[in-house]
């Protein structure tokens, strides 16, 4: 499958601390020296374009704490070619920068929010903050984006309650509302292993409390998501169960991490920096060739593969 989506984390660092993300043992962030500059990653992400990519999200760590951040999504966006320019955020600063973002360009926003309740919302992600991620969905529904959608990790005996009341959301908001199963990358995600809930059992729960789901063709934005609906809803729902179904085959993505370093697969321990050639000022079409390159070895990995290597969420971007 040709890769036409590259998934671009700006910076390492993150104004939340999830318990399953951030490492535990992680003693620091990245030096400010490791971490690519605005004409870096422009660069870099132009070279992306020319190699075939048609679509960037931009993710983290955190997206949004990134300095200047609207300036670099206006920089991002003027690069030719670029179909389509997306965010992924945790949502806290998103009320203040909502109108902002899609002022410089930026086309869609995924909110990553796990659960509804304020004491919930300080368990998983150590802080405060629910009421500034609902008021930065509203402000996001309001500014004129494509789509908005919330990203949900349900997990056993921690936010399982609430499966249903995300659902509603839906029926209630023009929101795409996707369960994302869980899939322990580090030692502090492994920790929470036991905590995987399934797209059967997730619907099932969802069925039993608020009806059938319809299933809806895959648009083109849905990835590797399965998208239903609720009778009579205003937005819908979607599953990716990278746990318990197999996508690999219809995987078109690559990732980026903010010091340059290339992910072809999440189930790949390689990668490939492309730091040292933007610093030895690479044009964007000698990055192109070193791009395809790595292209051309993604099909080599697969999920579950002995290949697979350890990643962090956190620095790569989910
Ligand atoms: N800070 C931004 C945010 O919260 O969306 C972007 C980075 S965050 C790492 C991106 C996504 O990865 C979030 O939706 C998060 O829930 C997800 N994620 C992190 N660790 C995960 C894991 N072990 N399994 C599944 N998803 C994970």
């Amino acid at each position: 499958m040709a890769v036409e989506y590259l998934r671009l984390s700006l910076t390492d660092r993150c104004n939340l601390n999830c318990i399953y993300c951030t490492p535990l043992e992680k003693d620091g962030f990245l030096s400010h020296a490791e971490l690519l500059r605005h004409e870096e990653l422009t660069r870099a992400a132009a070279a992306f374009v020319r190699a075939g990519v048609k679509k960037i999200r931009l993710t983290g760590g955190e997206p949004l704490i990134k300095k200047n951040v609207l300036e670099l999504v206006r920089m991002i966006r003027a690069i030719p070619g670029l179909q389509e320019l997306a965010l992924t955020t945790n949502g806290l600063l998103l009320g203040e920068l909502a109108g902002g973002l899609r002022e410089a360009g930026l086309d869609r926003v995924n909110i990553s929010l796990d659960t509804l309740s304020p004491k919930t919302f300080r368990e998983i992600t150590g802080h405060d903050g629910l009421d500034k991620v609902r008021d930065g969905i509203m402000k996001s529904l309001s500014a004129g984006f494509s789509q908005v959608k919330l990203n949900v990790i349900i997990m056993k005996g921690i936010n399982d309650a609430e499966t249903a009341d995300f659902a509603r959301l839906s029926a209630d908001y023009p929101l795409t509302v996707r369960y994302i199963e869980f899939f322990p990358t580090n030692k502090r995600s492994a920790r929470l292993k036991d905590a995987l809930v399934t797209t059967a059992e997730t619907k099932k729960k969802i069925e039993d409390v608020l009806g059938p789901l319809e299933q809806l063709p895959a648009g083109p934005g849905d990835g590797p998501a399965r998208i239903y609906k609720l009778a009579g809803a205003k937005g819908k729902i979607g599953f990716i169960s990278g746990r318990s179904d197999y996508f690999c085959g219809a995987c078109n993505r690559i990732r980026m991490d903010c010091t340059g370093k290339v992910y072809p697969c999440l189930f790949s321990p390689a990668t490939h920096s492309l730091r040292d050639l933007l610093r030895a000022g690479a044009d964007e079409a000698a990055l192109a060739d070193y791009i395809k390159k790595i292209f051309l070895v993604k099909s080599n990995y697969k999920k579950d593969s002995a290949s697979a290597g350890h990643i962090e969420m956190s620095s790569i971007g989910g």
